[in-house]
Formats: structure tokens, C-alpha cells, sequence
């Protein structure tokens, strides 16, 4: 349990699989070893993890390192040789697997396309269609559900499709800051910082339109802090 970015793949296994994404064995291709894998650009904030270890992912010199030397690092090593685009391959051909019932093969496809995108690697342009045509097909849910607790939640998705929107090649994504719940943008995108729900601070939008827009399915998720009765939703 833990979640990537400020609400990108918060499921229960979401971590799990991205972590797995950095292992030469889930996909059959050989990566070498690597002084950071995929995982390093993630933010492992898992809810369990001692507050010491959250705590370091919030340090200056974390998001430092992170983007002046981690994610150029490994902007370098996806775009060598052809290698983000044989992943996505790899990926891509699992995702017929009739045994999936879950559609995991495709939500890992997406979580290699949120990589590469957090990376600023190479996506070509047959690969950036392909991870528009998933998305709806990846289960989706407004908040975090007890069971079948898999796919996207909504603002993680609209993160997800505004990263696509604004994709350039060689240009890091940052996942990890408020976006707005309803269409997905990051300060990046709109040139100020998203504004916060006033009752429960924690819904971000980028202005009036998108908050009306999504309130009818935010008004359940609405709690003032400190009436929540579960985390990590
Ligand atoms: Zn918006
Ligand atoms: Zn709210």
C-alpha cells in the first residue's frame, strides 16, 4: 500500500508493479545493472514506512538529486539503444494474455508510458496512441474502494491523460505535485499553483469550471481535515 505522485496509482499493488518494472525478470529484457532504477524517480511513500523514510522525499537535497541527477540518468539509459521503446514492446505483448482479468498487463503498459513520461524519455508517436487507447479500458474509481481495488482513480487518471496532453520528448513530468482533480493540470500547465478545496484541502483545481465540473462525484470524498474516517484515500 502507497502511492506514486500526489494521486497516480495509489492502488494497493500499484507500487509493487512499478517496483517489479525495474526487475530484468517481469519483462525478459535485460537492463544491466543500473546506480538508479526506474524506482529511484518514484516516491515510495508507502503509508506503513517509518516517518524518517517519507521524510527524506520531502528534503531539498532529494529533489535535488532527483533532477539534476537521477532522472537524467535514466532519461539517458531508456533513450540508449532503443530501450524505453523495447519495453513498451515487452510490455505491449503481454497485454493479450487472455488470463489477465484484472487488465494488469495494460495498467503496467501505462505505468512504463507515466516512467518514461517522468523520465523525459523518447515515446514514439504509435506508443503515445496506444496509452491514450488504454486508458479507458483500465478500471477506474473515484476513491479507494476495500475490494477490486485496481486501475486508476479519477484524478490520478486525469494526471495521467494531462501528462500525455503536454508531453515532449526530453521534458521530465512531474507526478508529485497537486493537479487539478478534474482535467489533471500541474502548475507547469496553468502558470500558478492549483487551488485547494477550502472544506477538505485536499481536492486541488485549476479554477472554478473544473471544481463545479467535478464536484458531484467529489461532494462524497469531501471531509473536513480530521473527520476522515480512512487513510490514503
Ligand atoms: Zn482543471
Ligand atoms: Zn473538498
Amino acid at each position: 500500500m502507497g502511492r506514486w505522485g500526489w494521486r497516480l496509482f495509489e492502488g494497493d499493488q500499484d507500487l509493487d508493479v512499478v517496483l517489479s518494472i525495474s526487475d530484468d525478470d517481469t519483462l525478459g529484457i535485460t537492463t544491466g545493472q543500473w546506480e538508479y532504477s526506474l524506482s529511484a524517480m518514484v516516491h515510495q511513500s508507502d503509508m506503513l514506512a517509518p516517518p524518517e523514510a517519507a521524510a527524506v522525499y520531502r528534503t531539498a537535497e532529494y529533489a535535488h538529486q532527483l533532477a539534476n541527477v537521477i532522472v537524467p540518468y535514466i532519461r539517458q539509459k531508456l533513450d540508449t539503444n532503443n530501450l524505453g521503446e523495447r519495453m513498451f514492446a515487452a510490455c505491449r505483448a503481454k497485454e493479450s494474455d487472455p488470463d489477465d482479468l484484472f487488465q494488469e498487463a495494460k495498467y503496467r503498459t501505462i505505468m512504463i508510458g507515466a516512467l518514461m513520461m517522468r523520465a523525459g524519455a523518447r515515446i514514439n508517436a504509435a506508443d503515445l496512441q496506444h496509452l491514450r487507447d488504454l486508458v479507458p479500458q483500465i478500471n477506474c474509481t473515484s476513491r479507494r474502494t476495500l475490494f477490486d481495488d485496481h486501475g486508476f482513480r479519477s484524478p490520478g487518471r486525469a494526471q495521467f491523460l494531462a501528462a500525455l496532453d503536454h508531453y515532449q520528448p526530453g521534458v521530465a513530468r512531474s507526478f508529485q505535485e497537486p493537479s487539478c482533480f478534474k482535467c489533471g493540470k500541474i502548475e507547469e500547465d496553468i502558470g500558478r499553483k492549483p487551488l485547494q478545496c477550502k472544506k477538505c484541502k485536499v481536492a486541488t483545481y485549476c479554477g472554478k469550471d473544473c471544481q463545479r465540473d467535478q464536484w458531484r462525484e467529489h461532494r462524497v470524498s469531501c471531509v473536513p481535515p480530521g473527520h476522515s474516517r480512512v487513510l490514503n484515500v
